[in-house]
């Protein structure tokens, strides 16, 4: 190591541990790459980006840490993919080469066979010789074996490819445990909304505030212009959501039609404020249906929010956001709850 990078990385270094500790971020390599990068100002939009969250939350939240990380330092997940992608198509190029194999062996095993059919008329016809029959049985006894070994071969790669989906299937099953995001929105995904809520709330949680807000009507809608069209609703409704966040506010797919919205050092009659802003950003979008060229623009949300009180736990936060949103609904939708 140069002496350059050396005294570089000690100053980092210096820097890098007592903030972490500051700010209580378990000191995993993931982590200590994000702050080193941080602390060296490697790149602006990081450290505007982190400068951000570390205004508004005593606790620096794991998953935007994730987030950050991914896109600034690395892209685990997507090498991750890469690689598995890779697997896939070897094992399939491999398994269509001894299907092929075994189906040409297989089809010149039959021409043998009927050739022999035909050679065993003229056994009886002609009267062959008892050498003339034995090497006819040997020929097709050497083409039996051939057909033998590359069906062997196939089944051997036909089990050695079970093993490798199996494999691959728990792969996936775990990369999708770990993953972040919602695949369709691209917002943070509700495994995402857990970790993060729980890190909050071990915190002093004051004016940490809630909006879950669910879009009205939508299995009609779904019905009416089809579930692809309701997708493009999804992904359009998740990124105003996402557009709006700001002051360290972070955008969640919280369910099917249902996103959540959490809001650090805020208060309730902020908060109130905030999910009206989001109803009538909802309220305003259009979209238009390409099967019929209509435009679109009856597309509305209900929003319920609450605020993190003494007493309160993570069950009895949302379930009181999710009891103003079900009343949101009942007083006639698009709308927010409590007035
Ligand atoms: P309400 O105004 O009371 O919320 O009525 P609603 O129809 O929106 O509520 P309901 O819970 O009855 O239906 C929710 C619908 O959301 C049903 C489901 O098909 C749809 N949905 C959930 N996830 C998705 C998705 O990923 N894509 C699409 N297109 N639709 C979805
Ligand atoms: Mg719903
Ligand atoms: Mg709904």
């Amino acid at each position: 190591m140069s002496d350059d990078i050396f005294s570089e990385s000690t100053k980092r270094l210096k820097k890098v541990v007592p903030l972490m500790m500051k700010h209580h971020v378990a000191t995993t390599p993931m982590n200590y790459a994000l702050w080193y990068s941080y602390v060296g100002n490697d790149d602006e939009q990081l450290t505007s980006e982190l400068d951000e969250l570390l205004k508004n939350y005593p606790i620096f939240p794991p998953v935007q840490a994730q987030t950050l990380y991914r896109r600034f330092v690395a892209d685990e997940i997507e090498s991750g993919t890469w690689k598995m992608r890779e697997s896939v198509e070897a094992m399939l190029l491999e398994l269509g080469q001894s299907i092929k194999d075994t189906s040409s062996d297989a089809s010149k095993f039959q021409n043998t066979i009927d050739k022999t059919f035909s050679n065993l008329h003229r056994v009886e016809d002609e009267g062959w010789s008892i050498e003339e029959v034995m090497s006819l049985i040997r020929e097709l006894d050497g083409d039996s074996k051939a057909i033998r070994n590359a069906t062997q071969f196939f089944s051997n790669s036909l089990d050695k490819a079970k093993e490798e989906i199996e494999s691959l299937k728990s792969q996936l099953h775990k990369s999708q445990k770990i993953a972040l995001y919602d695949s369709l929105t691209g917002l943070l995904n509700r495994h995402s909304f857990d970790t993060e809520l729980s890190t909050l709330l071990k915190t002093d949680n004051k004016g940490l505030c809630l909006i879950l807000a669910d879009i009205d009507h939508f299995k009609k809608f779904n019905d009416e212009y089809g579930h692809l069209l309701g997708d493009q609703v999804l992904k359009a409704v998740g990124r105003r959501l996402l557009d709006a966040t700001r002051d360290g506010a972070m955008a969640f797919r919280f369910g099917g039609e249902e996103f959540a919205i959490l809001i650090p050092n805020s208060g309730l009659r902020q908060a109130r404020q905030y999910a009206e802003t989001l109803r009538k950003l909802v309220d305003k979008l259009t979209l238009r249906d390409k099967r019929t060229t209509k435009l679109i623009d009856h597309i509305s949300a209900s929003f319920g929010v609450s605020e993190f009180t003494p007493g309160d736990n993570l069950t009895s936060f949302i379930a009181r956001a999710d009891d103003l949103l079900y009343k949101a609904k009942a007083q006639g939708r698009n709308r927010v709850m409590p007035i």
